[in-house]
Parts: structure tokens; C-alpha cells; sequence
């Protein structure tokens, strides 16, 4: 139907700047975690208005290591929304614990905070808001109640640099916020993540379990500073960031601003094609936050189309598009459905949004040329599968 290139659903962001700072990394003869990913640490760190950090390989990583900072374990609950990624409630199974899934806001696909409450029960240790998209969660309230019940708030920060709410910075709203520099995400390091918190007990817990319960500052051991001597003080994780990793880390935050900019930009004209069109719905973040622009979410209006999300999907693949959808609610997967007998309908929203959403490709390396033919494909294929 096209001859033009195949649009992807992402791409990352990567110039001679990103290239330049891992060959010098590469040509220094460290390129293990060193004194790249201790700078990268500072400045992101800095950047989410937090004041102490831990880098490491994943946003995964970083949501193991926030639980098992804050004491989660075996019998505890997690309550964790059921829109969002495999990530969020496997580390709370992976310290022998149970994430409770509970459903999300039709409007912007944040954690329904009542829902939340009434998901609490004497075993609730934390709750784990996910900044979808990446506008934060109602993280007032969600603070309001973790404080009433003496719970402890992780959020999964994944979609959520840069980002505000209520003026404040995204890594001051929880306990800790755990950020994703996967590949997709709004800055990379290929792989990567980082865990923020304002306590500086959780972050030495955490940059200890980071790096096999080593004591402080393990990774010099090698370095004329070091010595050969360390002691295991727990049985951690290798979840350490390289220095490969955290140089285009440093690069992407120098154009973070810039690279948010582009997106915001996209956004607001994929706004303006599709807001007047009754097929579609978009997503409507509370005005009183500003996201990072992860993605760009459409929603199909029930009984619009005579096409279901999935034909949709092919028909913009059928003209060179790549979208894609966020997500597949967990309680939807056969391990959460069939360990902890969730039905479909045991959350209607998430279960409703996920078979009429679909995300457009997003990101700010795409082209206006590229951001047109995205528009031109939804508008045709709506124009010919109206009802
Ligand atoms: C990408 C993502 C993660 C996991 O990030 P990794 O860095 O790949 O471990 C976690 N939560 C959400 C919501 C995500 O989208």
C-alpha cells in the first residue's frame, strides 16, 4: 500500500555526541561501572530533584532493589495497578510476596486511588503507583493514604523523565521512584535505570544490594584508590550500571530538554489531527501535572469502526506504520490469572482500555515527514472502516 520506509514504533535518540562519549569511554580502558556512571548518578539524580540516587542496569532492577530496601517480603502485599509493564509485580514476587492488582482511571490510565484503598489489608506494605505515559499518578492522594495506613509508596517512574506535579519534581513524589533508560524509553543507556529516594539509608541499602552486598564503593577495588580487601555484608544483585552505559547516559541527559521539547511538539500535532475526530478518544492527563510525553496513546470509541484495535493495528501496518499497546494488563496474563484468579472483568476499565487502545509511534528522532504519513494512516483507515 506504500512504498515509503517502515516506521517503527520507537527509535532511539542518537547523534555524534551519544557516539563520541562511548568511544572515549571505550578507548580509557574502563568501561565497567567507574567514575561515568558515579557522574551520571549525580546529574540524574539532580535532574528529578532527589537527593540521593543509585544507578544501575534497569528500571527493573531499580523497582527490586527499592522493595527489598524497604523491607518487602514473603507474605507481604504490594498493591500495584494492573496497567503496566511485566516489571512492576515480578521483583514483588521476587521477594516472595504478592502483588494485589487493582485497576486504573478510564480518563489517563493512572491508578484509581480508591481502588487503592479498598485494596488494603493488614499484610499492604507498599504501593506502587505507574506514571503512565508519562504523566505522575495522583501521588497527593496516594501519599495521603499510604501515611493514614503506614504504607510505603515505590513508584514506577519508568515512562516518567522529565515530568511534574504540582510544581514539585518526579523524584520527590514517593518513597523512592524508579526510572527506566530501556532502549524505548525518553532518554537510554541501552539498558539501564536508577532508583531516587530522599533517605539516605534506603540508598546505601540499595547501592549495597546493587552491587553483591559488597560494602562501599566495591567497584574501585581495582583502581589505585582501591584495595583488594571487601566484605559481603548480604547476598545481593548485579544490577551496577557500566560506564559504557552511563557515558550515552550523560549525552541523552545534555539533550533531554531538547529531546522533550520534539516530543511535546509531535504530541501537540497528533493532538490536533485527531481531537476533532468521533472515532477516536485521546488520552487526558489532569492538568495540574506535566507529562514527559512517553507515548501517544489513542483509543478507539466503541462502535465507531467496523475494524476491532487488532485489525486497526494491522491496517496501519499494512501502511508502513508501527504501533504498538500499552499494555496488556497483567491480570490478562496467564501466571497473574491463573496463580491468583483474576478474571477479565475482575478489572473492567484496564480490561475495556486494553482492547481499544493502541499507541503511535513516538519519539523525538521521528521526522515531521514521519509524524504526517502516521496522521495520514489513522485518518484513512478511519475514513474507510467508519460505521
Ligand atoms: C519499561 C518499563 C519498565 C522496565 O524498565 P526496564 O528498564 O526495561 O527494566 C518498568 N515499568 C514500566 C511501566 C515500563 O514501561
Amino acid at each position: 500500500m506504500t512504498e515509503a520506509p517502515f516506521i517503527p514504533f520507537a527509535l532511539p535518540d542518537v547523534t555524534a555526541l551519544e557516539v563520541d562519549a562511548v568511544v572515549e569511554v571505550l578507548r580509557s580502558g574502563w568501561i565497567t561501572s567507574g567514575p561515568r556512571s558515579k557522574e551520571f548518578e549525580a546529574k540524574f539524580t539532580a535532574a528529578v530533584g532527589a537527593s540521593h540516587g543509585v544507578v544501575v542496569n534497569s528500571c527493573t532492577a531499580a523497582l527490586h532493589l527499592a522493595l527489598e530496601a524497604l523491607g518487602v517480603k514473603a507474605g507481604d502485599e504490594v498493591i500495584v495497578p494492573t496497567m503496566t509493564f511485566a516489571a512492576s509485580a515480578e521483583v514483588v514476587r521476587h521477594l516472595g510476596a504478592t502483588p494485589v492488582l487493582v485497576d486504573v482511571r478510564a480518563s489517563d490510565h493512572l491508578v484509581d486511588v480508591a481502588a487503592v484503598e479498598r485494596a488494603v489489608t493488614p499484610r499492604t506494605r507498599v504501593v506502587m503507583p505507574v506514571h503512565f505515559g508519562g504523566s505522575a499518578a495522583d501521588m497527593d492522594e496516594v501519599a495521603a493514604l499510604a501515611r493514614s495506613r503506614g504504607l510505603r509508596v515505590v513508584a514506577d517512574a519508568a515512562h516518567a523523565f522529565p515530568c511534574a506535579y504540582r510544581g514539585r519534581n518526579v523524584g520527590t513524589l514517593a518513597d523512592v521512584s524508579c526510572f527506566s533508560f530501556y532502549a524505548t524509553k525518553t532518554i537510554t543507556t541501552g539498558e539501564g535505570g536508577a532508583a531516587v529516594t530522599g533517605d539516605p539509608e534506603w540508598a546505601d541499602r540499595m547501592r549495597l544490594m546493587s552491587l553483591h552486598g559488597i560494602s562501599r564503593d566495591a567497584w574501585k577495588r581495582y583502581t589505585a584508590e582501591g584495595t583488594w580487601y571487601y566484605e559481603i555484608e548480604a547476598p545481593g544483585f548485579k544490577y551496577n550500571l557500566t560506564d559504557l552505559a552511563a557515558a550515552l547516559g550523560l549525552a541523552q541527559l545534555s539533550r533531554a530538554e531538547a529531546m522533550w521539547a520534539r516530543r511535546r511538539a509531535i504530541a501537540a500535532r497528533y493532538d490536533a489531527a485527531f481531537a476533532g475526530e468521533a472515532a477516536l478518544e485521546l488520552l487526558r492527563a489532569p492538568p495540574d501535572r506535566v507529562s514527559a510525553h512517553h507515548l501517544y496513546v489513542l483509543k478507539l470509541r466503541p462502535g465507531a469502526l467496523r475494524v476491532d484495535r487488532g485489525a486497526f493495528l494491522e491496517l496501519l501496518k499494512q501502511r508502513g506504520v508501527g504501533a504498538s499497546v500499552h499494555f496488556i494488563p497483567l491480570h490478562l496474563h496467564p501466571y497473574y490469572r491463573d496463580t491468583f484468579g483474576y478474571r477479565p472483568e475482575s478489572l473492567p476499565v484496564a480490561f475495556d482500555l486494553y482492547q481499544r487502545s493502541l499507541s503511535l509511534p513516538f519519539f523525538s528522532a521521528m521526522t515531521d515527514a514521519q509524524v504526517e504519513r502516521v496522521i495520514d494512516a489513522v485518518q484513512a483507515i478511519v475514513r474507510e472502516q467508519r460505521r
